[in-house]
């Protein structure tokens, strides 16, 4: 591992996190972590230092430390680096492994690419993960929030974020146009005038890695069921293929009594199935069916997988279920590596006003605590934003669709959750 950064310094008090000795997925935890942080535009410098001071005292009370190695994206690089994503931060989230960052906003039409993006693909973080779980006192609109438990897995590299596409009026989409029409044969399925064209790759390398992970998330969580979501009724090429392949990791790969494969589970229902006791059951459905059933019958899911941009809608659907973007929280996942995000951006126009609520950025980093395997401090910071929150003190966000409870700044809720963490402990 190289030490030397142009403008960051690395902790003194802190050891690097490195993969476990003959491993190429395991990670080697010290006690005192050397852990990356990326603060983040807008909100990000209110979240993240108070998600910090959560993430520390959970540390803390279990006995271990974290060195924050702080890096910087975004505005606060343009400030030191002049460039939106400096060689330094990419660098010292690949050596450390294991980084937890806040938001980056991303202009819309500057010309510039999702930093958020970028670094998913050029870290090579394929899974995006979000659980999705209910927290007492939090405001729903459902009628049984409570039923809500589910982790959804999203493809993170390709589908729509291969990022292929033509514009019209442009020779390229002309060209493809063409070849398309002309060498494929597909002559009478594109209207005539201006037209854009995008392509959808989805490769057996993405789609079975990601199913891996989802299933393999399952087992070490001792989750039921493992659903991989897609539109492969119409699109029999790209989502129908995630499917079998999905399916083909789940047959071959594992023991029958550890992973259950369910025959043409896209057209039976579950009780019609003889699953093996304790097994962890894999089974298909379909995109836009999903979508009503994770509200109808929510209970009956648990990890879900999925391509790209299904993963885009279902999660967010699932996160409004359980109290929206204030709440939600992610991670990204890679081989043997780990970058905790919230799903919320940088909300500019609650920026820098100690308002925002943090919760996501403290769940995301609970997922953090977990993947380093401090399950005890994992479960502390759940339990203490929860005792927090249906104690009745909570930010504006869910103030204003509670009564009763009383509004506190981003920074007193932190302090709210830190004593109650001391008291858990
Ligand atoms: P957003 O930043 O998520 O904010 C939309 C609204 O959601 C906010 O105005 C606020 O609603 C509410 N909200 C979000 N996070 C909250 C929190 N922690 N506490 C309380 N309320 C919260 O979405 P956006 O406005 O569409 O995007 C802004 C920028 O963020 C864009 O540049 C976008 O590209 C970027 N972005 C980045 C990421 C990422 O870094 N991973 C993800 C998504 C978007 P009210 O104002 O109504 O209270």
């Amino acid at each position: 591992m190289s030490h030397e950064y142009e403008k960051v310094d690395v902790p003194e008090n802190g050891e690097p996190i490195t993969l476990a000795e003959g491993s190429d997925d395991e990670i080697d935890v010290p006690e005192n972590p050397i852990v990356p942080i990326i603060h983040g535009d807008g909100i990000g410098q209110d979240v993240a230092p108070a998600a910090q001071r959560v993430l520390e005292a959970a540390a803390d009370a279990t006995g271990r430390s974290i060195a924050w190695m702080r890096l910087y994206a975004g505005e606060s690089a343009r400030e030191r680096y002049d460039e939106n994503l400096p060689e330094d931060t990419v660098r010292a989230i690949d050596e450390h492994r294991v980084a937890i960052k806040g938001p980056l906003t991303t202009p819309v039409g500057s010309g510039f690419r999702s930093l958020n993006v970028a670094l998913r693909q050029t870290l090579d973080f394929y899974a995006n993960v979000r659980p999705t779980f209910y927290l007492q006192g939090v405001p729903s609109p459902m009628k049984a929030p409570e039923e809500m438990d589910m982790v959804t897995f999203r493809e993170n590299t390709e589908d729509v974020y291969a990022g292929i596409e033509w514009e019209q009026g442009t020779e390229e989409v002309e060209q493809v146009r063409e070849f398309v029409e002309e060498e494929m044969g597909f002559d009478e399925t594109m209207h005539d005038g201006p037209i854009g064209i995008g392509l959808k790759p989805i490769s057996e390398t993405g789609s079975k890695r990601l199913v891996r992970k989802a299933i393999d998330y399952a087992l070490e969580h001792d989750r039921e069921k493992v659903t991989l979501v897609h539109k492969g009724n119409i699109m029999k090429f790209t989502e129908g293929q995630f499917g079998t392949w999905g399916m083909e990791v789940a047959e071959e790969e594992y023991p029958d009594e550890e992973v259950f494969a369910a025959p043409d589970s896209l057209w039976e229902t579950e009780d019609e199935v003889d699953i093996p006791e304790d097994a962890v059951m894999v089974e298909e459905r379909l995109a836009d069916a999903m979508l009503q059933w994770i509200q109808l019958r929510t209970d009956e899911f648990d990890v879900l997988a999925m391509p790209n941009l299904n993963g885009d809608y279902i999660s967010d659907a699932a996160g409004a279920q359980i109290g929206g973007l204030g709440i939600a929280p992610g991670a990204n996942f890679g081989d043997g590596r780990l970058l905790a995000e919230p799903v919320h951006g940088s909300a500019p126009k609650r920026a820098g006003q100690d308002m925002a609520n943090p919760t996501a950025m403290i769940l995301s980093g609970r997922m953090m605590l977990e993947y380093l395997g401090w399950t005890d401090a994992a479960d502390l910071v759940r339990d203490a934003v929860e005792e927090t929150i249906s104690g009745g003190k909570v930010t504006y966000d869910l103030e204003r669709q509670l009564e009763g409870v009383e509004k506190v700044s981003t920074s007193e809720f932190a302090d709210e959750i830190v004593d109650t963490v001391e008291r858990l402990s």
